[in-house]
């Protein structure tokens, strides 16, 4: 179920949808070819494709759904069926972001891309307290930056690692996450406005693909509650609520993150796919973890509190993949009104029994 093969003539992938992405990605890179995955490399390739599915190539290459050339799946009355554009291409839309809620799927083909092997990527680390400026000057180049430059800002702890100087150790930074999907040459070019602001850790330089697909990897076994909302624009007023979010942390594991959307996510059709709001400039991401579970209720308010604070700047829609179980509104508003009844009909369509209903639920539409 983990297999992954590779064609490289066709400049495709099928992988079983047992594999995670680290599994995906290192036989892909044996060909210098990649389709955007997660940016961590433990996730699953079918859970977070089938939800979109974001990840450092999206503003060069699309989501990972957008990638999708087929699914083979196994349906709630035990059918096992293809879907692509030529095959069943209303429950193909649906997979395009509408979740695991329309058969256990068995495998999945990408088209794939040129992408490194090396590529120039890393992460750029600044004390926290420069941030309100770093902050704002990310801001104004980030999403009209050339597709090639995938980034986030990222308020963390400091960790206790040789190329952490020890007085950032443990302490609030904030930092811009790298990954240039191009010339390396030309990626050095393009970051060399973030270098001037002068981060005190520079880790970032030419490395192979996988490697970054790595670096944020975090341990196993930790408590997670995770939120994200979208945004229009990100106003001063806006930032420096992130940024306050970011000290106020509770726990060193937890992480305030900024992504913006574009490029390739917003030349995307609205109709191709389930999921809106395909022009998005932003999405707040505070992601909340914990190592002992007495440590959960604070994590989870803190993210809560700072979708409440932000919530004036915020557009109303989601990326369902950056949120836990938050209710059927939220699920209705990652997908509109009238594409959201087109997923019921799909479901109705497909399972209507909710077998599948382990998931960011969508309901069979009643005739
Ligand atoms: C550390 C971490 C980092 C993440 N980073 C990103 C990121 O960069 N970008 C992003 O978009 N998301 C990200 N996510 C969110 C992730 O996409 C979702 O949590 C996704 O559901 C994980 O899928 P999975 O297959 O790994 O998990 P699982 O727990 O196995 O599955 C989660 C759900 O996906 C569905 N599903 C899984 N497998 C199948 C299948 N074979 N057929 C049908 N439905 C299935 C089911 O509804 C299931 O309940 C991250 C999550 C974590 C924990």
């Amino acid at each position: 179920m983990n297999a992954v093969e590779v064609d490289p003539e066709r400049r495709t992938a099928r992988v079983g949808a047992g594999a995670t992405w680290g599994e995906f990605d290192r036989a892909t890179q044996e060909h210098g070819l990649a389709t955007t995955g997660g940016r961590v490399s433990t996730t699953g390739v079918a859970g977070l494709t089938l939800g979109g599915g974001s990840g450092w190539l999206e503003r060069r290459y699309g989501l990972a759904c957008d990638n999708l050339v087929s699914v083979d799946l196994v349906t709630a009355d035990g059918r096992t069926v293809t879907a692509s554009e030529d095959e069943h291409p209303e429950l193909f839309w649906a997979l395009h972001g509408g979740g695991g809620n329309f058969g256990i799927a068995t495998s999945f083909e990408f088209a794939v891309h040129p992408v490194g092997p090396e590529v120039l990527a890393g992460l750029l680390l600044w004390p926290g307290d420069a941030g309100y400026e770093v902050g704002r000057a990310y801001r104004d180049m980030a999403f009209d930056a050339p597709d090639e430059l995938g980034s986030a800002l990222v308020f963390l702890t400091g960790p206790p690692e040789e190329f952490i100087p020890v007085h950032l150790q443990g302490q609030t930074l904030a930092a811009i996450a790298i990954l240039w999907a191009g010339d390396v040459t030309d990626g050095e070019d393009a970051i060399a406005d973030l270098r001037a602001l002068g981060p005190e850790v520079d880790l970032v330089g030419p490395m192979p693909y996988t490697e970054f697909q790595c670096m944020i990897d975090d341990p196993p076994g930790l408590g997670n509650y995770w939120s994200a909302d979208y945004h229009d624009t990100f106003p001063d007023e806006a930032l420096d609520t992130f940024v306050k979010y970011g000290f106020e942390r509770p726990s060193p594991v937890s992480q305030q993150i900024l992504v913006p959307w574009g490029g390739a996510i917003a030349r995307v059709s609205d109709e191709a796919t389930p999921m809106t709001h395909r022009d998005v400039r932003w999405i707040s991401h505070p992601f909340a973890m914990w190592d002992v579970a007495e440590d959960a209720t604070a994590n989870i308010d803190w993210a809560q509190s700072f979708r409440r604070d932000i919530a004036a700047h915020t557009n109303g829609g989601v990326y369902l993949n950056f949120i836990g179980h938050e209710g059927e509104e939220r699920i209705k508003a990652a997908f509109g009104d009238a594409k959201f009844r087109r997923l019921q009909q799909v479901k109705a369509d497909w399972d209507p029994s909710n077998v599948f209903q382990g998931n960011q639920n969508i309901r069979p539409a009643t005739s």
